[in-house]
């Protein structure tokens, strides 16, 4: 059966897979979403002798159906190949009563390139299909991972090119030396003074900019985008979540149809949704546990059905999830009210403009799927030393946010459904406040010795990932006011 996309806003309609790749956001504003969410048609039986590659297979025949098999598996293969350090992809580790889905073996070391390292093959794909005649140029805001994993992606990718945005203060310097180490003619990387959430808004408006587009397009460019907005990385996201429920059915954890829990360290609301899409896919999940840092927008959600991104902005030791505007949750809203693109599009113009909206009742009762809570910086830096002490496993940062509020959870509800912890990154991207933890104190090693020093406590070999930091050049230096990213996107341009 053949699958559609429409925006969540409803002016984009009947688009098909590759279309909405291409086009990354909606004109409107709104979020590619599937017309009708699909099922899995293999069995569980069937899933638990599946690899990472034939379990992404399935899930993605389902979602972009306008590729042949051919195309597909071309991607497939291209993507989870000798990049990633395991053959399994993303091994499931337990550990004592927990399981961690380890996502952070591909090559820059954090989940992102679960996604991004299948995009750019998929796009290419895509462009070739709909005869696009114009250069795609990704543009993209990072809290620090994306960045660098759509960055690896897309380099030296023939007819693109990519700029991506980077909060000058909000990353880790492990994050901020990937990016502007970069190589690459067709990469460009730029600091902005400002926080995730304005380079995120100021991208997503030069998306609507129909001036800018036009001008692009006659110099024979369009934008798209390698954020969790394109359905092109939302999609390679359900995968590990099917993937991971064979894992726990193969290793025996677990009998089929059982239901599991996930619990995910969140930011823009990307990675959850991939969980919850896999759970209308026939995944049986049970909670969805939402893990939040002190930047709590979606935790006093869950509480009281008002978003409100009007509070201050804190930098924290998960910097990655250092964001009040969960792009994603848009794509929740609206499946929350029945798809009534006006009702949608009334909550996202009250964010827009006042900041906040609340949600009805109705829409509220929905949303017994989910659990959210949060952890602050202390309590995450708790949980990295009390997991190594108890489990003799070292844990970044992210994840540990997660596994402070799956405690929380356990302890709240008394739950003892079997529940995978989502591990989004190597603790070597977040050495230095992952060592602070560690040791109890902040360190005042330099960022190699301190990765020295983490080898030797974690056992865990310094990926290749950082390795290559060491004598690698800087290759990116700009650094713009967050107003004036248009002006920079059109210099780089050359427009
Ligand atoms: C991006 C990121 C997150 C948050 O994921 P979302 O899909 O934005 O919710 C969590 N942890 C790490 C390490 C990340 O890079």
């Amino acid at each position: 059966m053949e699958m559609f996309y429409k925006s969540t806003r409803g002016d984009e309609k009947q688009v098909t897979a590759s279309q909405a790749i291409l086009k990354g956001l909606a004109l409107d504003g709104g979020l590619f979403v599937p017309e009708k969410m699909p099922k899995l048609d293999i069995s569980f039986n069937q899933l638990k002798e599946l690899d990472y590659k034939e379990t992404a297979y399935q899930v993605m025949k389902l979602f972009f159906t306008d590729y042949s098999e051919e195309e597909l598996k071309t991607c497939i293969n291209n993507a989870y190949d000798y990049k990633f350090d395991t053959k399994e992809i993303a091994p499931l580790v337990k550990k004592g009563e927990k399981y961690y889905l380890e996502l952070f073996h591909g090559s820059t070391i954090a989940f992102k390139d679960m996604a991004l390292s299948i995009l750019p093959y998929l796009m290419v794909t895509a462009a070739k299909k709909n005869n696009l005649k114009n250069k795609i140029v990704i543009l993209t805001a990072t809290s620090g991972d994306t960045g660098k994993a759509a960055l690896a992606g897309f380099a030296n990718v023939p007819d693109t090119s990519i700029i991506v945005f980077y909060p000058k203060d909000g990353v880790s310097s492990i994050q901020e030396m990937q990016m502007v180490t970069q190589k690459g003619d067709n990469t460009n990387v730029v600091a902005i003074h400002g926080n995730f959430d304005d380079a995120q808004t100021n991208v997503k408006k030069l998306f609507e900019d129909s001036q800018l587009q036009e001008e692009l397009s006659q110099v024979g460019l369009q934008f798209s985008s390698a954020n969790s907005i394109n359905i092109g990385r939302l999609v390679p996201q359900i995968v590990y979540y099917v993937y991971a429920y064979g894992q726990m059915l193969k290793q025996g954890e677990i009998i089929e149809g059982e239901s599991i829990n996930v619990v995910v360290p969140t930011g823009n609301f990307g990675n959850i949704l991939a969980a919850y899409y896999a759970k209308h896919l026939g995944i049986p999940i049970k909670k969805l546990i939402c893990a939040s840092n002190e930047n709590k927008v979606l935790y006093d959600f869950f509480q009281t059905g008002c978003y409100n991104k009007n509070r201050t902005f804190t930098v924290t030791n998960s910097p990655s999830m250092d964001i009040l505007i969960s792009s994603n949750l848009e794509r929740l809203i609206y499946s929350l009210c029945e798809e009534n693109e006006t009702a949608n599009k009334v909550l996202m113009n009250q964010l827009k403009e006042q900041g906040s909206y609340c949600i009805t009742k109705e829409m509220q009762e929905k949303l017994q799927d989910f659990y959210g809570n949060f952890a602050t910086q202390e309590e995450t830096l708790h949980t990295i030393q009390s997991i190594f002490k108890d489990d003799n496993y070292v844990i970044d940062t992210h994840t540990a946010v997660a596994t402070c509020v799956y405690g929380k959870y356990r302890e709240e509800t008394r739950d003892t459904t079997k529940t995978i912890i989502v591990s989004t990154a190597s603790p070597y991207k977040f050495a230095s406040s992952v060592l602070e933890a560690l040791e109890g104190k902040a360190t005042l090693r330099t960022e190699f010795e301190q990765i020295e020093e983490l080898e030797k406590i974690s056992k865990v070999p310094v990926p290749k990932a950082v390795e290559e930091l060491k004598d690698a050049l800087v290759l990116h230096n700009r650094v713009c006011d967050k107003e004036d990213m248009k002006y920079i996107v059109k210099k780089i341009l050359g427009l």
